[in-house]
C-alpha cells in the first residue's frame, strides 16, 4: 500500500508517546526537536527518556495509558513493544480521530515515519509503505553519502535570501535561472564548506556576479581515486564526482569509478600507460585550463592519491600560477589498498618501525640510497617496479639486505583482477615473470609480508586461494586471485 508523503508542522503541538524504551525515546526525541510539545506515557523512565525529561524536552506521566490520553493531541506514537498495550493505543487514537502510528506494525497504523537524511531544512524522507523499513534505512545511508553536510546550509541561505532575490528578479524564470546558477556555482560550494558568506554581503552582488559570469569561473579538484575498489573512494571524492563538469582520468581509474560521475559529464583520457604517453603532462595542464576557463568544474581524478606519485603536486602549482583555483582530495594510496587487501600491514610492532615508498620508475635504473633502503628495519614499497624489480632485488642485496627478506608483488590490488604472489627477495625477478604478473603492481619487501595470510586475506570484491605451485622454485607460494573462480 502507498502512503501519500507529507512533512507535517508539530511545532507547539500535542504529541504523545507510549513506551519505555529506546524507540519510544528516539522517537521522543525526534519529535522534540521538531519543536513538538512531547508527553510521554510509561512506568519508570529509563535511560534517554529519564534525561530528555531532566532536560524539560518532554514531559512524562508515569502511569499506565488511558483511552483518552489521545484526545487533543496532533498524533499518537505507541512504542510500547507490547502488543495488548500497542493495541489499545491504536484503537482509542482510531476512535478519536487522532493519526497513529504503532513502530512495526503497519496494521495497526494510519502513517508512517519515514527513515529521515536531515540536512538541517532540508529534509528528505524515505519509505517502503512499512513494507521493509530496513531496505529504508540502507536508502538513507546511501543518500547520506550523497549529500555533503553543507547542503543543509545551502538550504538555509536560500531561505534567508528568498525573499530579497524575489524583489530583485521579480520574473520567475529568470528567478529560477539565477538560482540554479547560484546552487552550481562557486559561492554555493564555499558556503556548503563553510567558508563562503558572511552576513554583511549583499545579496545583489551575488546577482551581478552571475549575471556577469564572475560566479562561474571554473575550479579544478585534483582528486585521489584509491587503488580502484570504487568502495574505497572517500566521501568527499565521490561529492567532487558528482558534481564534476567535466572528469580528466587516468588509465588508473576504474570503470566502475567513473560511473559514480555524473552521467552528463564530458570524460577526458589522459591515460598514460607504461613506456605509451597516450597525453604529455603538458598536454593534461593545457586541458585542465582550458576546461575550467569555460567555467567548468573540472575534476581531475588520478588513482590512488594525488600526491603519491601522481604529479598532482606539478598539476596544482601549474593551475595556481595561472589563477585557477584548486583544491586537492586525497585518496587511499595504492600501498595501503594493496596492504590490506593482502593482509600486509605497513608497519608492525618489532617488526618494521617505518615504511618507505619508492618508484621503481627511472631514466636507467631506479635511483636511491641503497644502503639506506637496504639497512633500515623497516618495510620497503614500491611503485612502479614490475620492469625494474630484478635490478632493485640485485642493488638492495649488494648493500647487504638478505636475499631471503620476504617480497610480496599485488597487481591490479583491489579490483576484480587482483593478483597476489609471495616469495623471497633473491627470486623477485622471477616471481614477477613466472607469475606473468604486469602493471600496475605494488612491490613489498620486508618481514610484514609474513603476516600476511591469504585464507583470510581477501580483497573486497575476490578471494584468493593458496595453492603450492609445483612449477616454481619450491620456496615460492603463489596465489592468484579471481583464477581459483571460487569467491567471485
Ligand atoms: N598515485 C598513485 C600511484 C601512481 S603511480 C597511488 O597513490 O597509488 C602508478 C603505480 O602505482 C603503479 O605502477 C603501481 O605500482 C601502483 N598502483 C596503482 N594502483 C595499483 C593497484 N590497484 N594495484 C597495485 N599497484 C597499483
Amino acid at each position: 500500500m502507498k502512503h501519500f508523503p507529507i512533512f507535517v508542522n508539530l511545532v507547539g503541538r500535542d504529541c504523545l508517546v507510549v513506551g519505555n524504551g529506546a524507540v519510544a525515546a528516539a522517537k521522543a526525541r525526534r519529535l522534540a526537536s521538531a519543536g513538538a510539545h512531547v508527553h510521554v506515557i510509561c512506568d519508570q523512565p529509563k535511560d534517554e527518556l529519564y534525561f530528555l525529561a531532566q532536560e524539560n524536552l518532554i514531559n512524562i506521566s508515569g502511569r499506565k495509558f488511558r483511552e483518552d490520553d489521545v484526545k487533543g493531541m496532533a498524533l499518537v506514537i505507541s512504542a510500547s513493544g507490547m502488543p495488548e498495550i500497542d493495541l489499545v493505543v491504536s484503537e482509542s487514537a482510531k476512535k478519536f480521530d487522532v493519526p497513529i502510528n504503532v513502530v512495526d506494525r503497519v496494521e495497526l497504523s494510519n502513517f508512517i515515519i519515514p527513515a529521515v537524511v536531515d540536512r538541517g531544512p532540508l529534509q528528505i524522507g524515505i519509505s517502503t509503505g512499512g513494507a521493509a523499513p530496513s531496505l529504508a534505512s540502507r536508502v538513507r545511508g546511501q543518500i547520506e553519502q550523497l549529500l555533503p553536510e553543507g547542503m543543509g546550509k545551502l538550504a538555509i541561505f536560500s531561505h534567508d535570501h528568498r525573499a530579497k532575490v524575489k524583489e530583485l528578479i521579480p520574473e520567475a524564470r529568470p528567478r529560477r535561472i539565477f538560482w540554479r546558477k547560484f546552487f552550481d556555482g562557486k559561492t554555493a560550494r564555499a558556503i556548503a564548506d563553510d567558508v563562503g558568506w558572511s552576513d554583511e554581503k549583499d545579496i545583489s552582488s551575488l546577482i551581478d556576479g552571475i549575471a556577469e559570469k564572475s560566479e562561474t569561473v571554473g575550479e579544478v579538484a585534483i582528486v585521489g581515486a584509491g587503488p580502484g575498489d570504487p568502495d574505497l573512494l572517500t566521501l568527499k571524492a565521490l561529492h567532487k564526482l558528482q558534481m564534476a563538469d567535466v572528469i580528466v582520468y587516468d588509465r588508473l581509474v576504474t570503470p566502475e569509478i567513473l560511473d559514480r560521475g555524473r552521467r552528463d559529464a564530458k570524460r577526458i583520457f589522459v591515460g598514460k600507460a607504461s613506456g605509451q604517453h597516450t597525453c604529455g603532462q603538458e598536454e593534461i595542464h593545457q586541458i585542465l585550463l582550458e576546461e575550467s576557463r569555460q567555467g567548468k568544474y573540472v575534476v581531475r581524478l588520478k588513482g590512488g592519491d594525488p600526491f603519491i606519485f601522481g604529479r598532482g603536486g606539478e598539476e596544482r602549482s601549474f593551475l595556481l600560477s595561472q589563477g585557477v583555483p584548486v583544491e586537492v582530495v586525497p585518496g587511499i594510496t595504492a600501498a595501503l589498498g594493496c596492504g590490506a587487501a593482502a593482509g600486509i600491514p605497513m608497519t608492525h610492532r618489532n617488526m618494521a618501525q617505518a615504511v618507505t615508498f619508492i618508484t621503481g620508475h627511472g631514466e636507467e635504473e631506479p635511483r636511491g640510497d641503497w644502503e639506506a633502503l637496504a639497512n633500515l628495519r623497516h618495510s620497503l614499497v614500491i611503485y612502479m617496479g614490475v620492469g625494474s624489480a630484478g635490478k632493485i632485488a640485485t642493488r638492495l642485496i649488494e648493500h647487504g639486505k638478505d636475499p631471503a627478506t620476504p617480497v610480496a608483488v599485488i597487481a591490479n590490488g583491489t579490483t576484480l583482477d587482483q593478483k597476489f604472489v609471495k616469495g623471497r627477495l633473491g627470486k623477485l625477478e622471477s616471481l614477477i615473470t613466472n607469475n606473468k604478473i604486469s602493471a600496475p603492481a605494488l612491490i613489498i619487501i620486508g618481514n610484514v609480508v609474513e603476516e600476511s595470510n591469504l585464507e583470510t586475506v581477501v580483497g573486497k570484491h575476490i578471494g584468493a586461494q593458496a595453492e603450492k605451485n609445483s612449477s616454481l622454485n619450491k620456496d615460492i607460494l603463489s596465489y592468484v586471485g579471481n583464477e581459483s573462480g571460487v569467491y567471485k
